[in-house]
């Protein structure tokens, strides 16, 4: 049997998903969120010419003999503190005491660092001095910040489907847009699913194992921007996992996602009642780990049903579940961001798209792979101490060390 690619199973979801709505925000409250609109800077920044050092506002030209021996000495008409305007401007043989940040008086063409200078370091008290030597020269527009050399007036800074970096939200601070449009934040029902699993708060007990996917996923699903409704575990019947599903729908959630009962096994469910009170689209591709990944809707409600086993639910997510959060969530860029490594070792595959565990570090300038373990998918560990997932393409059963490939920097 041919198995769906990884490519057109990640297409095939893609196109199913569509932006969600948007919704005004205080800036105070869009970080993480994703931009839905274009941004234009509505006014020039720096809005006015100012400093960009303490020290003294000069004409370059007075300066221009100006040695630590022979200092040059100019009269300090002045004192233009940050936030106010300056009252005058300066002519030649003048200089201004000028803070960072404070606008530059009409007549100055430069500013002369206090450091290079005979004044004292700036405090609060410090009085004015009525001279100021300066013993070095100095060339036009030094340590000057014009008006608009950051940013011109119309100019576009953010586009819709940024997503709002803690940077990002200070630029629209500096732009005094107080109220942001951005998407809404997906609503994705989560639940795990399997007889065996126990939560984490419950006494271990014989035959029983703890539900760590749902904290994988949620934890995944918080990276990702998604608000999540855990609904808990389902066990292995028909009823049992109705119920969480049409719990879903209740909520009129954008996403369902599960974990486990989508494979071969005899009470694995999901994918019967997905087809009989939905419709399923696929549910195996061809990816090592999480080949039994399940696509449909559920009484119209998208749904994906991971696989099993951590690992295995870990990849299947990162590889086709996060491309279509984005999309949801209103990103622009959707493809993960992959480099190219040389294999620090030989590795085996089964043929499947494989997603390996690994360490990559930088060795003499050059990317390098090692794996972290064994890569059983429901052993874990071998994840936590991975930095990057290591990608085999398809087709290909072995990679000589010292082979390049690429891989997925988590
Ligand atoms: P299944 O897909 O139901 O055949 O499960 C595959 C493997 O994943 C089995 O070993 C399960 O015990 C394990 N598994 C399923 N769900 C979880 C979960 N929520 N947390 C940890 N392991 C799980
Ligand atoms: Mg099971």
């Amino acid at each position: 049997m041919t198995l769906l690619s990884v490519q057109a199973a990640r297409e095939r979801i893609l196109s199913q998903f569509e932006k969600v709505e948007t919704e005004i925000l205080p800036l105070s409250q869009a970080a993480g969120r994703i931009l839905a609109v274009d941004v234009y800077s509505p006014n020039d920044l720096p809005p006015f010419d100012n400093s960009s050092v303490d020290g003294f506002a000069v004409i370059a030209d007075d300066l221009k003999k100006a040695t630590a021996d022979s200092p040059a000495v100019l009269k300090v008409v002045a004192d233009i503190r940050a936030g106010s305007v300056p009252d005058r401007s300066i002519s030649r043989g003048q200089a201004a005491r000028i803070m960072t940040g404070a606008v530059l008086p009409d007549g100055a063409n430069a500013v002369i660092m206090i450091e290079d200078t005979d004044s004292e370091y700036g405090r609060s008290e410090t009085p004015l001095p009525s001279e100021v030597k300066s013993f070095r020269s100095i060339a036009e527009s030094d340590n000057i910040r014009p008006r608009g050399m950051d940013i011109k007036n119309g100019l576009k800074v953010l586009s819709a489907g940024d997503p709002l970096r803690p940077q990002a939200v200070g630029l629209l601070a500096m732009m005094g847009v107080g109220r942001v449009e951005v998407y809404r934040k997906p609503l994705v029902a989560l639940f795990s699913s399997g007889d065996e699993l126990i939560p984490i708060d419950r006494p271990p007990q014989p035959g029983k194992i703890r539900d760590s996917n749902s904290y994988i996923l949620s934890a995944l699903l918080a990276e990702t921007g998604c608000a999540t409704a855990f609904l808990g575990i389902a066990p292995d019947s028909i009823s049992g996992i109705r119920q969480l599903l049409d719990h879903a729908v209740d909520m009129h959630a954008d996403l369902i996602i599960s974990s486990a009962g989508v494979s071969v096994g005899a009470f694995d469910y999901l994918k019967e009642i997905i087809q009989s009170d939905g419709a399923l689209d696929f549910w195996r591709v061809n990816m090592r780990p999480g080949k039994p990944l399940a696509f449909g809707e559920y009484r119209g409600i998208r749904f994906i049903g991971l696989p099993g086993n951590p690992v295995s639910a870990f990849v299947g997510f990162q590889v086709l579940v996060r491309p279509a959060l984005g999309r949801l969530a209103g990103l622009r860029a959707v493809n993960p961001f992959k480099v190219p490594v040389r294999l620090a070792e030989g590795v085996e595959s089964d043929g499947r798209e494989s997603y390996l565990r690994a360490i990559v570090n930088e060795q003499d300038g050059v990317l390098t792979a090692k794996l972290t373990g064994h890569q059983g998918s429901g052993n874990l560990l071998s994840l936590v101490q991975a930095n990057a997932l290591l990608i085999i393409p398809a087709g290909v059963k072995s990679l000589a060390i010292g082979a390049q490939t690429e891989a997925w920097l988590l």
